[in-house]
């Protein structure tokens, strides 16, 4: 890769969520003083999705967080390109085109186009849903009524979130999932209990183990059918079977792809000059995992959003904060840090799994690789060190030691 020009002029970011707006935002705050230009392909100003499954689908309130006050971006000389999406990207010519055929050049670009819903052959449909952007959540909340047949296709953390908010609303609600347990690949089969439970005592039928084999429409309505033979009735289907990300410009532009995602340095530099990723997309080589991390997590947009506004200005520092997210489903909160590997690292319980207050350690070789803290917040500093820093510790000293005690000094951040 060719060493960045240290003064660039005029800085493009192709995607206006959560990634694109807060690198935006932090060139002003870093002082940047040249051109801004953020385009976005939705009608709305940049916001966080978050709320979406949570607040919004529960009808508490119709907007999400804004990354940024209305007024910001013009108040900052952001231009700022709602409902304007770019088709073509010419990094030879450092140029890219959008949908109307207008070219804009630029001396440093950023690829934060994040990703868009997974969805499922046939099923498609005004009773068919996915969530991925603020219309998606208002059209669905409307659907999610007292008494409506819901069916879910997948029990991952965005099925999880519309199961929640859709018991709230009085719903039925069915989850399918070929996995025998909701979040098992994320969370391995015990802490996979803890939420089956959750699901099942807020009155969702589960359908552990099966797959969707398609879907009609009949005489008296949607009916989704199931590989084990079985049929269900719905009003309203949710396709919750993850993201895809979008790299369909990196990649017609031969920028090269890895892990689902474009690839990036440690930097977050792609491999086309003066082009670097963020957010969803970015396949980044981390340089505290081994292969390639891409993450699709709130703070990992707002994260490397905000850090590669200084590589764009000609600096070439490594991104290296650990995943974090966060989920709220019911009366449940948690958040998890790290990244562990549940069908191989060892899992530790401190607290009462059962009641859903706990906090759940993943070993790998005596070091921690990840942690989840359920109903309890008292310990968030202390587990953020406690990943970050890979802490050495026995499972004995994880279910009885004051944690801040195990924090090590000086500890090597390598993994
Ligand atoms: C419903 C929902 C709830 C979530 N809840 C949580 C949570 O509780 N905790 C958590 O940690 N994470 C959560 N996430 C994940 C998190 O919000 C995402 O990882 C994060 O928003 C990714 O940000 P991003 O900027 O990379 O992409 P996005 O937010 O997807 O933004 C990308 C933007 O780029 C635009 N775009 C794409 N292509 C083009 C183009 N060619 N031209 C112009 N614009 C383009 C898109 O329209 C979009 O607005 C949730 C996600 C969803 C969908």
């Amino acid at each position: 890769m060719t060493a960045p020009q240290s003064s660039p002029r005029r800085i493009l970011i192709v995607g206006a969520g959560l990634a694109g707006a807060s690198a935006a935002a932090t060139l002003r705050e870093q002082g940047f003083d040249g051109g801004i230009t953020l385009f976005g392909g939705e009608d709305h100003n940049p916001y966080e999705l978050p709320p979406l499954s949570k607040d919004v689908l529960l009808g508490k309130r119709d907007e999400p967080d804004w990354v940024r006050p209305a007024g910001y971006y013009s108040d900052h000389g952001i231009a700022l390109h709602l409902g304007a999406r770019i088709t073509a990207l010419r990094p030879a010519d450092h140029t890219v085109v959008d949908a109307d055929g207008r070219e804009y050049g630029y001396d440093r670009l950023l690829l934060a186009t994040g990703s868009r819903a997974r969805t499922l052959p046939g099923f498609d449909g005004d009773d068919v849903h996915t969530l991925r952007t603020l219309d998606n959540a208002l059209t669905l909340r409307e659907k999610l009524t007292d008494g409506a047949r819901v069916v879910i296709v997948g029990a991952g953390w965005i099925g999880c979130e519309v199961a929640s908010a859709a018991r709230a609303r009085g719903a039925h609600v069915t989850m399918i999932d070929p996995a025998p347990l909701p979040l098992r690949r994320v969370l391995g089969d015990r802490v996979g209990q803890v939420f089956r439970d959750l699901h099942t005592d807020h009155g969702v039928t589960l359908r552990p183990g099966v797959r969707v084999s398609g879907t009609d429409i009949r005489d008296d309505g949607r009916v989704v059918r199931l590989d084990d033979g079985s049929e269900l009735s719905a009003d309203v289907v949710v396709v919750g079977v993850g993201a895809l990300p979008r790299t369909e410009l990196a990649e017609a532009a031969g920028l090269d792809l890895a892990a689902g995602g474009v690839a990036v340095d440690a930097a977050l530099r792609t491999s086309a000059p003066d082009i670097y990723a963020a957010g969803d997309i970015a396949a980044h080589d981390h340089p505290r995992y081994t292969g390639r991390v891409r993450v699709e997590h709130w703070s990992n947009a707002k994260d490397q959003g905000a850090h590669v506004a200084g590589n764009l200005l000609g600096g070439h520092d490594a991104y290296g904060a650990d995943p974090y997210f966060f989920s709220d489903q019911y009366d449940l909160g948690c958040e998890y840090r790290g990244l562990a590997d549940p069908a191989r690292d060892e899992l530790v319980l401190r607290g009462d799994a059962a009641s859903r207050v706990f906090l759940a350690f993943w070993l790998r070789d005596g070091r921690i690789t990840a942690a989840l803290n359920v109903n309890s917040w008292d310990h968030s500093d202390a587990l953020g060190a406690l990943v970050g820093t890979r802490a050495h510790v026995s499972p004995r000293q994880l279910t009885d030691a004051d944690l801040n005690t195990l924090i090590p000094v000086d500890a090597p951040h390598h993994r």
